[in-house]
């Protein structure tokens, strides 16, 4: 996961490079806002881990007064197909770490910037560093306009740069459920967090669909799984008892997290684990292999 020390300091470099970059209209718009974005800077990063109380924008987000819009301007200075702009994006793309796996659901590779703060409410952190988040494009897709709802001043998305006392815990827990060739899930939140911590994360998988993403993944899994534990099972059939065998079915499973190399993985993890600890499933295969 990215370090915020590594954004330190850079946004403002954008900033003022970008609006320099502007033709004297547009940049003598931005050059009068600019005490104002900046001062927001600053409150984003005083708040941290409360970003829901970051209020709405008092940019003018309705239709525009002036010729040259301020939202406008805004949201411009980060889109903007100007050549210097797209060498910015790249270059932040780079310091981002376009490529890891996304920090959202925890899947799938990143590949697009996330503004946490989306742009069309807040277009002043457009360019702002600490508000970009590289993440796969389901999770763009899916979390839209709806990361801080600013009348109630409530959050719907886990932030990875601030929430690190939840990222440090494998958060899901996922329960299987049967008829288990096509399973329900139950997810629930590791013991460890607070209560507040909890109703985050929970609003974070509804957001970002992670059931959706697990359901798949059973599915590509399930027969995968079964085959290896059957060859196992009709291997071994008159060398353990049934107690024994389940016990190399869990053992079986759980060496799966680490040849799939998915130790990092949450989803996947708390897929297997939820899979490897559970008896009944565990059971379930040693009937119909018997059969
Ligand atoms: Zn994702």
């Amino acid at each position: 996961m990215i370090n915020m020390e590594e954004l330190t300091g850079k946004h403002v470099d954008y900033l003022n490079k970008v609006i320099n970059n502007k033709q004297k209209k547009r940049r003598t718009v931005l050059e009068k806002i600019k005490p104002y974005i900046t001062s927001r800077y600053a409150k984003y990063q005083s708040k941290k881990s409360t970003l829901e109380d970051i209020n709405a924008s008092e940019i003018p987000l309705d239709v525009p007064s002036d010729k040259i819009n301020k939202k406008y301007s805004l949201i411009h200075m980060y889109d903007s197909q100007e050549q210097y702009a797209r060498e910015y994006l790249k270059e932040m793309k780079e310091l981002l770490k376009e490529g890891i796996i996304c920090p959202y659901c925890g899947l799938t590779e990143s590949k697009q910037i996330d503004h946490f703060l989306p742009k069309s409410k807040f277009p002043e952190f457009s360019l702002y560093l600490p508000n970009m988040i590289v993440i796969c494009s389901d999770c763009n897709k899916s979390k839209d306009n709806i990361a801080i709802d600013t009348t109630t001043n409530t959050r719907y998305v886990l932030n990875p740069y601030h929430d690190l006392d939840i990222y440090k815990y494998d958060f899901i827990e996922c329960e299987i459920i049967p008829p288990y060739e096509a399973s329900k899930f139950k997810i629930k939140i590791c013991d460890d967090l607070t209560s507040t911590q909890k109703m985050l994360c929970l609003e974070h998988i509804k957001t970002v669909e992670i059931e959706k993403k697990i359901i798949t993944l059973w599915r590509n899994y399930f027969d995968e799984l079964s085959r290896r534990l059957k060859k196992n099972y009709k291997k071994n059939k008159n060398k353990y008892t049934d107690k024994e065998m389940m016990e190399n079915f869990k053992e079986i499973i759980i060496d799966e997290i680490d040849t799939k190399n998915i130790e990092k993985n949450i989803i996947h993890k708390s897929l297997f684990l939820g899979c490897a600890n559970n008896q009944a499933l565990l059971k379930y295969w040693l009937t119909i292999f018997k059969d």
